[in-house]
């Protein structure tokens, strides 16, 4: 059986591998199908696929989009896109811009909170200079000793309610679909299980997403208990969908799951990759 890993990051988002080490890494680790998945961005792929050539792994173009559903933030993963495709490189670029923005804001909520200088620390951990996330404000606030974790960070600073939490809007999921099939891709929920949501709420995800013709959910995830990803099995019945797997991976010493190395998908379920 082959072994996929479909959702995982590289410094060109807020990974800590370059995107040709992520690949080698995982051919290391015995993947034998690897998809970059980097938030709002595309520019790895070209590197990381040309690795994959080299050490005769298959590569799968892929990004990890921004949405927003109902004021929560929603991330879609999206699969063997063409990245040459314009209007998702265009819509992409808009939401770094936005991104630039919300990354000031975030650093002059967090200096009105007392902690001077967090946008430049944050610009300093990101390798590109297009696409600051709240990880890299995290690594910051760790690396100048003000938390004790990445944890840490999140719980005291960057959550919804935290100073440097700052209200942003996203893509719509309609667009986020609309791009992902316009470039050939398939979209897929990423890891479903981390959204505060009521059995209601994402009950009403679901079928939004089905209703616009999105293709799979993450089933397989770090983010997921056993009984979660039970539960989405079961979900990815009732609605239709197809099950992808991912690790989600970030970098070493800061991701629950090593690159590649997940539980099997459930046989139950069609797998994503089921007609590549
Ligand atoms: P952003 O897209 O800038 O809002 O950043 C979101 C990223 O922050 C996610 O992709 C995760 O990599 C990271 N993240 C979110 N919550 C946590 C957490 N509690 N602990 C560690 N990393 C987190
Ligand atoms: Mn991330
Ligand atoms: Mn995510
Ligand atoms: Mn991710």
């Amino acid at each position: 059986m082959a072994r996929y890993d479909l959702h995982c990051h590289s410094t060109c988002s807020d990974g800590l591998l370059p995107p040709a080490d992520v690949v080698r890494r995982a051919a290391a680790n015995g993947v034998d199908v690897i998809a970059l998945t980097d938030h709002d961005q595309l520019a790895g792929l070209d590197e990381a696929r040309e690795a994959a050539l080299d050490a005769e792994i298959t590569f799968i173009d892929g990004a990890e989009l921004s949405v927003t559903w109902e004021n929560e933030t929603v991330h879609v993963v999206a699969l063997a896109i063409d990245p040459a495709n314009e209007a998702l490189i265009e819509g992409l670029a808009a939401v770094r811009g936005s991104r630039d923005q919300r990354a000031r804001r975030i650093g002059e909520s967090l200096a009105a909170a007392g902690v001077p200088d967090a946008f430049e620390g944050a610009r300093a951990h990101a390798m590109s200079d297009q696409l600051i996330s709240r990880t890299h404000f995290a690594r910051h606030l760790v690396d100048s000793g003000q938390v004790r974790d990445m944890q840490d960070a999140f719980r005291r600073f960057l959550t919804k309610g935290k100073p440097g939490y700052v209200a942003h809007a996203w893509p719509t999921l309609g667009e986020a679909v609309g791009w992902i099939h316009g470039a050939g891709g398939r979209a897929v929920i990423a890891h479903p299980g981390r959204y505060k949501l009521t059995t209601a709420g994402m009950r009403r995800l679901l079928a939004e997403f089905r209703d616009l013709g999105g293709d799979a959910i993450e089933v397989v995830s770090p983010s997921h208990t056993a009984a979660q990803s039970a539960d989405f099995v079961a979900s990815a019945r009732v609605f239709g969908f197809k099950a992808s797997s991912g690790s989600d991976w970030h970098g070493p010493g800061e991701s629950r799951w090593e690159l590649g190395q997940l539980p099997p998908m459930p046989d139950t379920v069609d797998p994503v990759w089921a007609d590549w």
